[in-house]
């Protein structure tokens, strides 16, 4: 045969895109029979997010809502109108607390008096995003940040961004339905196994269906970026990077390699072992990468940044998650012992061991 598919059937584990586009604003794909996806614009560099939907009897589970802006509500009006017509929400599952996912989770309630399902611990994340803001907390957040070599002025900055970024969450429903890692939840004919992880948030709420081999990721294990990874002020020791790479290799050991992984951004794939192994490989390098430049001589995370993220200029959205993944690499390698700290005049600054 051609050499083409001798290589692709050669490795079973490459990865693969089944679907060559992605729906556009008034489409949904369907990935299988009771499977759809849709996908919302949103308003920074990330892009989209993904929405699926998924078969429940005489209605449909929606997993995960969009972000909370007047843009979002256009768009799954157009599709409630268009391809989505007549179609009956009956519970909402909402992955994890960032905004392009739990966003529009009140207005999804609303319409359609349904239920919504989270993990409790992202749940009270959600409720935690929309009380931020308080002069205590601000406060706290420049400590943070000041403690990790950043001036006043580029923390005014960050600030601001953090601020922009996450008051757009609507108005929480006031009460959920709790999500448990290994729960099994019926979604129409389908059996779902929960399985939550840590490291891109607290305790993200992944899907599995073992008899379809469905794996619904949400941000854990996305498709071409790589997920975003990082320490805030409220737990300013936290080994969020710790948390992912355990979750990866827990993932990569418990569920197969041929499923299909739908990812909350990027494109439906094959080759989940293989996409985990590179997001694994990719922070190991950033590891290295730290430890390469404080071996000679000590650095603040502030110092550390341009060593990571060498590749172009970032703005102020883009420096806060920076910061915020360095720093997250940085306690990784402290609780590994990898690096040593040391506070020079309140800042922190690192030495490869
Ligand atoms: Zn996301």
């Amino acid at each position: 045969m051609h050499s083409k598919t001798d290589s692709v059937q050669s490795s079973a584990e490459a990865l693969r895109y089944p679907f060559e586009d992605h729906p556009g604003p008034d489409q949904v794909v369907e990935v299988m029979p009771g499977v759809l996806w849709a996908r919302l614009k949103l308003p920074f560099r990330l892009n989209h997010v993904n929405i699926y939907l998924l078969a429940d009897g005489d209605g449909w589970t929606m997993i995960d809502s969009g972000f909370g802006n007047e843009e979002s509500i256009a768009a799954w009006t157009t599709l409630f109108e268009g391809p989505l017509k007549g179609m009956t929400i009956k519970r909402l599952i909402v992955t994890h607390s960032h905004p392009d996912h739990v966003g529009l989770a009140g207005w999804i309630v609303e319409r359609f008096g349904c239920a919504l399902y989270m993990s409790q611990v992202e749940y009270l994340q959600s409720v935690f995003h929309q009380n931020r803001g308080t002069a205590e907390r601000l406060t706290a957040q420049r400590l943070f940040f000041r403690r990790h070599g950043m001036d006043e002025d580029l923390t005014d900055k960050l600030l601001g961004r953090g601020q922009d970024y996450l008051k757009r969450v609507s108005v929480l429903p006031a009460s959920y339905c709790r999500l448990t890692h290994g729960d099994e939840v019926v979604i129409g004919t389908r059996r779902f196994k929960v399985i939550t992880g840590g490291g891109h948030a607290l305790d993200q709420v992944m899907l599995y269906c073992a008899a379809d081999k469905l794996f619904l990721s949400a941000d854990q294990v996305l498709s071409k970026i790589s997920p975003n990874v990082s320490v805030w002020a409220v737990e300013p020791e936290q080994n969020s990077l710790g948390e992912y790479l355990a979750s990866l290799a827990s993932l990569t050991t418990t569920l197969p390699y041929d499923a299909l992984v739908l990812p909350g951004h990027g494109v439906p794939f094959y080759g989940l072992k293989t996409r985990i192994k590179q997001l694994a490989d990719h922070h190991e390098e950033r590891c290295r990468l730290i430890a390469e430049a404080c071996r000679e001589i000590e650095k603040t995370s502030k110092e550390l940044v341009p060593v990571v993220f060498h590749k172009h200029a970032l703005d102020a959205h883009q420096m806060g998650f920076a910061a915020g993944e360095l720093i997250a690499h940085v306690n990784y390698m402290l609780v590994e012992g990898r690096l040593t700290s040391e506070a020079i005049d309140g800042v922190l600054r690192f030495r490869t061991t």
